[in-house]
């Protein structure tokens, strides 16, 4: 069911932000301070992550003049504002939403795990990618028909979900940070990379962010519309991905292993840059897998996923830059979909004697045999509003640290934090230090 699910979701992310052409400032960095950085950037690959509270002013990309001579007739006098740039600024500002966070202590089962926690799987929302003349709500996403479709829940950035929102609910839950893909969609790069600018500077104690780039029919943006993308800000992002490399199984609907030609450049570019590179696997991609992994033993490569979770230990025997996150736990179930909601996800988590045996049967031994590749996600946002909702994030994290105390102590605190630390070349030490 996840499989369907969280395909149908980038299947139509796509499809609607492709569908829609935005005539919206241009999506490259031309300014020369940000190729400077760039240049700066590819050569020296070792990236400062400790000052995330630091990215630039917001930048206005203004269009270039137009040519002007007797025969251009003035602009009317009466001329309105830009109404694009209104919208998007107001958008953008929803898009963060209030930052007043009522934070009231959980109350962790000393029982349980009760260390730093990290979810190595988080969906933040898309802004609206309506233009901005058709109306706030015209985004496809908000008709009738799919309002219908998504259940009145499919979570939209500044309509239904803010990063404020997003971040205190991590705060509510007692997970101490998430590994964030951000949607970057091709119409809407600039508003939406602004959208992570902002994010990091309020909230870069908790987000690692991922940038999700989705392209025209495929799901990965090529290696040189990626370069500009990650020119706007050099140093913002920290991983690329979720890549979905399965079939959905439609006829044009191609399974990408990893050394398909779509990717040409941008394994190259995360070793450059210091990503991490997060996939969703499709069935038989091992052997594709191996020869990446062996050709960039200094990019981490995290999956998630039922394609490969049986052979993941294969690979994790012949390669140290592997990592998996477990995410199917709550009895091997993905309950984080619309047929759900919180008052169901609670009480169906609630009775943990079951649940537990069944997870720790299919996970145990596979992180105890590799303690240094597994962690633990949620893979929750997709496509339901109702898996923001504090009380759900302490049952999920409630759960994962009932899940984590049943594992080899000398195991627990690499599952649950630093194993995600290392993946993101970050010191153990100074994030402990900086929480
Ligand atoms: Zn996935």
């Amino acid at each position: 069911m996840r499989y369907l699910t969280n395909r149908n979701f980038a299947l139509l992310s796509v499809a609607f932000a492709t569908a829609i052409t935005v005539a919206c400032a241009e999506a490259g960095a031309t300014d020369p301070a940000s190729t400077e950085a760039a240049d700066s950037a590819s050569a020296s690959p070792a990236i400062d992550r400790s000052n995330t509270a630091d990215f630039q002013p917001e930048t206005t990309h203004t269009p270039s003049p137009r040519p002007t001579s007797a025969a251009t007739p003035p602009p009317p006098p009466d001329r309105p504002r830009d109404v694009f740039a209104d919208v998007w600024k107001k958008r953008i500002e929803r898009a963060m939403g209030d930052e007043s966070c009522t934070e009231s202590p959980h109350q962790l089962n000393p029982n349980f795990y009760t260390g730093p926690l990290i979810d190595t799987h988080y969906h933040v929302p898309h802004l609206p990618d309506s233009q901005p003349l058709q109306g706030e709500l015209s985004s496809p996403y908000l008709d009738v028909a799919n309002l219908e479709r998504f259940n009145h829940e499919f979570p939209l950035l500044g309509v239904n979900m803010s990063a404020a929102e997003i971040a205190c609910s991590l705060r509510n839950e007692g997970t101490d940070g998430a590994f964030a893909f951000f949607p970057v969609f091709p119409q809407i790069a600039d508003q939406s990379i602004e959208v992570v600018r902002l994010s990091m500077n309020q909230y870069g104690d908790i987000f690692f962010p991922f940038i999700n780039a989705g392209g025209a029919g495929t799901p990965t943006v090529e290696n040189e519309e990626l370069k500009v993308r990650l020119d706007f800000y050099p140093g913002l992002f920290e991983g690329y991905g979720e890549i979905p490399l399965y079939s959905a199984g439609g006829p044009d609907d191609e399974a990408l292993p990893p050394d398909s030609a779509v990717f040409d450049g941008i394994f190259d570019t995360a070793s450059s840059e210091g990503l991490a590179v997060y996939f969703h696997p499709g069935v038989d991609q091992i052997d594709s897998f191996s020869q990446v992994l062996s050709a960039y033993p200094d990019v981490s490569f995290i999956v998630h996923g039922e394609q490969i979770e049986n052979e993941i230990t294969q690979l994790m025997a012949l390669h140290d830059n592997i990592y998996f996150t477990v995410d199917t736990l709550y009895g091997d179930q993905y309950l984080l979909h619309q047929g759900e909601n919180a008052e169901s996800f609670v009480e169906k988590v609630s009775d943990y004697g079951p649940l537990l045996e069944k997870d720790l049967g299919t996970w145990k031994e596979a992180i105890e045999t590799y303690p240094d590749q597994f962690f633990w996600g949620t893979d929750r946002g997709g496509i339901a509003v109702w898996t923001f909702d504090i009380d759900v994030g302490r049952a999920i994290s409630d759960y994962a640290r009932a899940f984590i105390a049943e594992l080899d102590p000398a195991v627990q605190d690499r599952f649950a934090y630093e194993n995600a630390l290392r993946a993101m070349n970050r010191d153990v030490d100074e994030w402990l230090a900086a929480r």
